[in-house]
């Protein structure tokens, strides 16, 4: 391309543009019979939303991805970027990016007629033919389609309907390329039927005047499914115009979900010490999640999005981090217990039901990290006997151990406990491992059985015996536990 710098060059290269959506086609269809990898970076989706992903495309589909927070549906979009040709040629200066050969605008119109093959012509890369919106209710046609200047257009002499006076707004600049808009459910209807009136005529209404415009976009959007079936959210007309709805979901393995945070977490901290997360951290940072997903203390609607193991992952590693800086270790291996100290970036991550409420959000975090811990920790131990280092405890044994406690001083008192060195090499801890390493792996059996309930553990004592089994609530409480609760203008509630 770089030998065509006029019209006249590019009118003598026979080159012609496509309509976007062919060029996006063509482009998959090429990718498709070389068998390249589409959607790189996007894990868990190959059999599901992919295939479905690339027949709403060959069909030339404006389409809707449907789905919870943190489900990779911006991401997807931002990787059709890719499906578009390097470059395209353009009129130099034009806000809606006028093909030379077939302006749209009257200022481009003009040039080409007066400047011939003379004119020059500039070439304008896919990166700048993307286009994304989040919809708010207070985002206006102006916003998304333009605005006309009244008194401009008077001073000039100018029909009113003349596009010279327009200001455009997004979706005009969005002109021969890709326009998403997120959370299309918020947008006004009025808005809606905006967007719709110029895919569908090519023209719209701007404060009572008729202004045309042919403008060639693929429209791609994402929504709440709730959201988006919720009668009356979505105007009709422009539901009809999207073509395929795609449903995307949540990782559906623990080793898909291990993957995708793996990919998108901030360990590796090349500034500093070396990192190795083992990988029974992993798991648990990742069941906490899909603990959360089906917890009924947590709203279903709004979702539990796949940012919560993210941002997770990295405050367990800060806080090992911070371990090994004060305690002069040579590397970073996060524990099991660092995962408590990041509650910070899990309590905000989910929305709470009545119940979860009651709890308090910092508690049904621990609660969800605990029983993460113990789904991970029975299913590697499972039918291994705890048994000695469990009587060790119950004989009066106390290990006081924090998370900010050296690896060093966690090995010479897990010493005195015996059998717990097994089991932390049951945990997948090599015989020569480092300190950091093998403190690791005591931390994570110690914290197995606590969610277990076999051994306890508390802030000042550090690990201990289990608690006496709780006293068995008289017939009178019972009662009372069973009654049920009605709040008014919800629906029922239970306490339990
Ligand atoms: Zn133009």
């Amino acid at each position: 391309m770089a030998a065509i710098h006029t019209l006249g060059d590019l009118r003598r290269s026979g080159r012609r543009s496509k309509p976007v959506k062919q060029e996006i086609r063509d482009n998959l269809v090429c990718k498709l019979q070389k068998g390249e990898a589409l959607f790189p970076g996007i894990i868990g989706y190959d059999e599901t939303v992919v295939p479905q992903l690339v027949n709403a495309i060959l069909s030339r589909h404006n389409f809707i991805l449907l789905g919870l927070r943190g489900q990779a549906k911006s991401r997807i979009l931002r990787a059709l970027v890719d499906l578009l040709d390097a470059e395209i040629p353009v009129v130099p200066g034009c806000e809606i990016h006028d093909d030379p050969l077939a302006p749209l605008c009257a200022s481009c119109k003009t040039r080409v007629a007066t400047e011939g093959d003379e004119m020059l012509i500039s070439w304008l890369p896919r990166e700048a033919r993307y286009v994304e919106k989040l919809a708010t209710p207070d985002v206006t046609i102006a916003d998304m389609v333009g605005d006309i200047d009244p008194i401009k257009a008077a001073q000039a002499g100018l029909n009113l309907s003349d596009e010279l006076t327009m200001h455009y707004g997004l979706l005009p600049r969005a002109n021969r390329g890709i326009f998403a808009i997120n959370e299309l459910p918020d947008l006004a209807g009025k808005i809606q039927v905006g967007l719709f009136n110029i895919l569908q005529e090519g023209d719209v209404q701007i404060k009572g005047y008729p202004i045309r415009l042919k403008l060639d976009v693929m429209l791609v959007f994402t929504a709440n499914p709730e959201d988006y079936t919720a009668r009356g959210k979505i105007i009709t007309p422009l539901k009809d115009r999207i073509g395929s709805e795609i449903r995307t979901h949540y990782p559906q393995t623990r080793s898909n979900a291990m993957a995708i945070t793996k990919q998108e977490a901030w360990t590796d901290r090349v500034d500093g010490l070396k990192v190795d997360v083992p990988d029974y951290v992993r798991e648990v940072v990742e069941e906490v999640a899909f603990q959360a997903r089906a917890d009924r203390k947590i709203d279903k609607r709004s979702g539990v999005s796949q940012r919560l193991p993210i941002t997770t992952l990295e405050l367990v590693v800060s806080n090992a981090e911070r371990r090994a800086l004060a305690n002069k270790e040579g590397m970073v291996v996060p524990r099991v217990t660092d995962i408590y100290a990041a509650l910070p970036s899990i309590t905000g991550k989910f929305e709470l039901e009545y119940e979860g409420e009651l709890r308090g959000a910092e508690n049904v975090a621990r609660d969800l990290i605990r029983s993460a811990v113990g789904n991970v920790f029975s299913g590697m131990f499972d039918g291994v006997d705890t048994r000695t280092v469990v009587e060790w405890f119950d004989l009066g044994g106390t290990l006081p151990l924090s998370d900010t406690t050296s690896a060093a001083d966690v090995i010479t008192q897990a010493r005195t406990v015996q059998g717990l060195r097994e089991l932390a090499e049951h945990a997948g801890v090599a015989k020569g491992a480092s300190a950091p390493a093998m403190a690791a792996a005591i931390d994570f059996v110690l914290e197995g059985l606590c969610a277990q309930k076999k051994i306890s553990r508390s802030d000042e004592r550090g690990y201990s015996a289990a608690e006496a089994a709780p006293r068995r609530p008289s017939r009178r409480e019972e009662q009372s536990l069973e009654d049920e609760i009605r709040i008014p203008g919800s629906k029922k509630k239970y306490y339990n």
